[in-house]
């Protein structure tokens, strides 16, 4: 954040307006702000519609605020989401402005349910921004899962690692920079290759921005799959930000969908079977269960005692 950015929040900050629309304490505090995640990413609140009253009138297709009852309204809420009757949830929407690596914005944009306007690096010059992962985050490809990392690398590896990441980073920036450029290396004039040309040297971990608007049924999926512990680490940190910022938005809703969501697992048929098989207190074993290996352990993952 540049300080005339960081100036332009702060004095949308500062401003107020009067309405009769109803507003969230907890939301009204995020507006604007850019919560950092990653190394040069952010989220923040450009704007909201609702609370969760809106979801309540929705479902009752009420003429006013409905009831007054927080406790009515929690159970209704929670109905609704234990039941998937998912409509109402649309009726609230949330506008973010998130900063984030390309490779990251790729599985994001995969959410279709959403409205997105991005940086036009046809238009703008990108800044020489790239994400670096933190020592920490370097891992080894897993050996049981293809799609994930498994332990972190070490000493020299990961020296060479962040060395290759940063140098490539900078190269590619200098050969961007020198091909927009309209003044050779030797001084003379030259054409400058257009931006939406010049972009395409530019690797997967540049920073790009957008405005991503969505209801909260939708968002509440994009969270479903991208705060899970199984997504990659560099989408998860932006969902769990969004999540914080949910709960304070809509702290009814936000707990159903910990709950059910977040919090709950789907069983299949099979699933439910063993459950009852167990209960009863027979001894289910894979075998037995009519399950293949990785439907077991994903299965023992949810029934076993983690204790
Ligand atoms: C762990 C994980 C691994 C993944 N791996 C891969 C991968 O290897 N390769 C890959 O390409 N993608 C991958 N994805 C992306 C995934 O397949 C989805 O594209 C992404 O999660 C968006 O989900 P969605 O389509 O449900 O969301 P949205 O696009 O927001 O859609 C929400 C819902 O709306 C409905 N919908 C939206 N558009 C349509 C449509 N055109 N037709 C019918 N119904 C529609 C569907 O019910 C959908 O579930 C992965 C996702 C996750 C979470």
């Amino acid at each position: 954040m540049t300080p005339e950015q960081q100036a332009e929040i702060d004095d949308q900050r500062a401003q107020s307006h009067q309405t009769r629309r109803a507003t969230v304490p907890g939301m009204e505090e995020h507006l604007y702000t850019a919560h950092p995640v990653l190394d040069h990413g952010f989220v923040r609140v450009i704007d909201y519609m609702g609370d969760d009253s809106a979801i309540c009138q929705a479902a009752r297709v009420s003429y006013g605020r409905g009831t007054k009852a927080v406790s009515n309204d929690e159970g209704l809420i929670r109905y609704l989401m234990r039941h998937w009757h998912s409509t109402p949830f649309e009726m609230c929407e949330i506008k973010l402005h998130v900063k984030l690596p390309v490779f990251v914005a790729r599985q994001w944009i995969r959410h279709r349910t959403a409205n997105v306007n991005e940086y036009s690096a046809r238009y703008s010059i990108l800044d020489r921004e790239f994400y670096i992962p933190a020592t920490d985050d370097l891992a080894a490809q897993s050996v049981v899962n293809n799609q994930g990392r498994g332990a972190a690398l070490s000493g020299e590896e990961a020296q060479r690692v962040l060395d290759h990441l940063r140098h490539d980073s900078d190269r590619a920036y200098d050969h961007y920079e020198a091909m927009i450029a309209e003044t050779a290396p030797d001084g003379t004039p030259q054409a400058g290759l257009a931006r939406e040309l010049a972009r395409m040297n530019l690797p997967a971990n540049i920073y790009t921005q957008w405005y991503w608007k969505v209801d909260l049924h939708n968002l509440f999926h994009f969270l479903r799959l991208r705060a899970d512990p199984h997504a990659q680490m560099e989408i998860r940190v932006y969902a769990e930000k969004i999540c914080e910022i949910v709960k304070d938005w809509v702290p009814l809703a936000y707990g159903a969908f910990e709950d059910y969501r977040l919090g709950g697992a789907q069983l299949s048929g099979k699933g439910i079977e063993c459950v009852r098989r167990m209960v009863a207190g027979e001894d289910v074993t894979q075998e037995t269960s009519g399950m293949s290996k990785g439907e077991w352990r994903e299965f023992m993952g949810v029934v076993r005692n983690p204790a």
